[in-house]
């Protein structure tokens, strides 16, 4: 058996999380930035945090513009905002939007780097320390080492990733959750479940990450019917959704994403589906694609969802998801974009352009 195995960050978890760890904070420097989008003042994040900044003693400064699918051209605002603030140290809250964002700010207020550098290397001279508050359950990006960032110039998402960006601590209370809207609470799960999958199934999988993928989709599959049911999740659900999403996300800070995120980026970048959904319209496909080669492992997959089949898998996430068509030409080009993308070295057996088309056209040219 020969696998590596990292995870520098220090994870509290639990209701009143932030409140009873300020003194993590204070470790992280002597003066915060803040960065969120709108659902933080709702949820109870940013209260939560200023409380505890402000008992600590900590001065603080809150930028709240972090948008869905930040792009390079947004961190690169936001950070110049860092820089001008003082801020030594960065806080996020909120889901992968903000989480991935502030990473890149992390990057971008403490040295001089180019866009192409800050996707490039792995290692840069300085990063500020990083505090993450999810407040979906979905990316588990409070345990990995990408930022995920929407690239005009290629059309499509393209990854920061250096271990410098894993965050410091992460704050788990499943209380901020707790009112994610129906569709955002499905589309983030199976995010999650996505990343587990994909983790358990890839090239650079590690057996201890296998483990924890399968108790994710575990977690998951328990909640899988009552979002199907359109029933709402009860507060232990959500906790426990919080717990297996960043499961989920140590996976794949161990194993990476595969094809299903390399095809789901232009499900994003071009249709604007949200980035959970993009990965849940193709992850029945995917299983197809992969079964004839690798049957007990899928077997394995559907098992701890709780589910018997690929077509139960598709049934569920269509009935949670819908479906969407594309046209011939869009199936070519987004086909020809993924194929260049480094997650599909991650997949095994490794799909050609014309094998991601016809998985592209059984997904949605019915
Ligand atoms: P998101 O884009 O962070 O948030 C989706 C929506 O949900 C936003 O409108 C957000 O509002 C709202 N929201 C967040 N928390 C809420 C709450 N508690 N209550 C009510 N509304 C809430 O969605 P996400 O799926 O968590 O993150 C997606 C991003 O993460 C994508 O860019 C994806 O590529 C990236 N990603 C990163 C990794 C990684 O390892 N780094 C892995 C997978 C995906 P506000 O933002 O306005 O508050
Ligand atoms: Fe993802």
């Amino acid at each position: 058996m020969k696998f590596s195995f990292h995870m520098p960050v220090r994870i509290v978890a639990g209701p009143h999380c932030v409140i009873e760890n300020g003194a993590l904070l204070k470790e992280l420097g002597k003066k915060g930035f803040i960065m969120s989008g709108k659902s933080a003042a709702m949820n109870g994040s940013l209260n939560d945090m200023i409380m505890t900044l402000d008992a600590a003693g900590i001065p603080w400064v809150h930028f709240a513009g972090v948008k869905p699918n930040p792009s390079l051209q947004d961190v690169r605002e936001a950070a110049e905002e860092a820089r001008a603030s003082g801020a030594d140290f960065i806080v996020a809250l909120g889901g992968g939007s903000p989480i991935d964002a502030a990473k890149a700010v992390a990057v971008l207020a403490a040295g001089s780097v180019t866009d192409q550098e800050l996707l490039s290397r792995r290692r840069f001279d300085r990063v500020l320390p990083l505090a993450a508050v999810p407040t979906t359950a979905g990316t588990g990006s409070e345990v990995t080492p990408y930022s995920i960032l929407t690239n005009d110039s290629l059309q499509t998402k393209s990854f920061l990733n250096s271990e410098q960006v894993y965050p410091r601590v992460a704050f788990l209370d499943g209380r901020y959750t707790r009112d994610l809207p129906p569709g955002t609470t499905a589309a983030t799960v199976v995010d999650a479940l996505s990343h587990a999958a994909e983790g358990y199934l890839a090239v650079r999988a590690t057996p201890p990450a296998r483990i924890l993928a399968l108790e994710s989709l575990r977690i998951i599959g328990r909640a899988l019917p009552v979002l199907v049911s359109g029933g709402a999740l009860s507060a232990d659900m959500r906790d426990e959704l919080l717990y297996a999403s960043m499961l989920a996300g140590i996976v794949i800070a161990q194993s990476g994403t595969t094809a299903v995120h390399a095809l789901g980026y232009s499900l994003t970048y071009f249709k604007g589906l949200d980035h959970g959904l993009a990965n849940g319209l193709l992850l029945a496909e995917y299983f197809r694609f992969l079964k004839k080669d690798r049957p007990e492992e899928i077997a394995a997959i559907l098992g701890a969802l709780g589910l018997t089949d690929i077509a139960m898998l598709d049934r569920t996430l269509g009935d949670l998801l819908g479906r969407i068509t594309l046209t011939p030409v869009e199936i070519d080009r987004f086909a020809a974009i993924a194929i260049k993308a480094g997650n599909i070295l991650n997949t095994r057996p490794q799909p050609s352009e014309e094998e991601l088309k016809i998985l592209l056209g059984n997904c949605f040219a019915r």
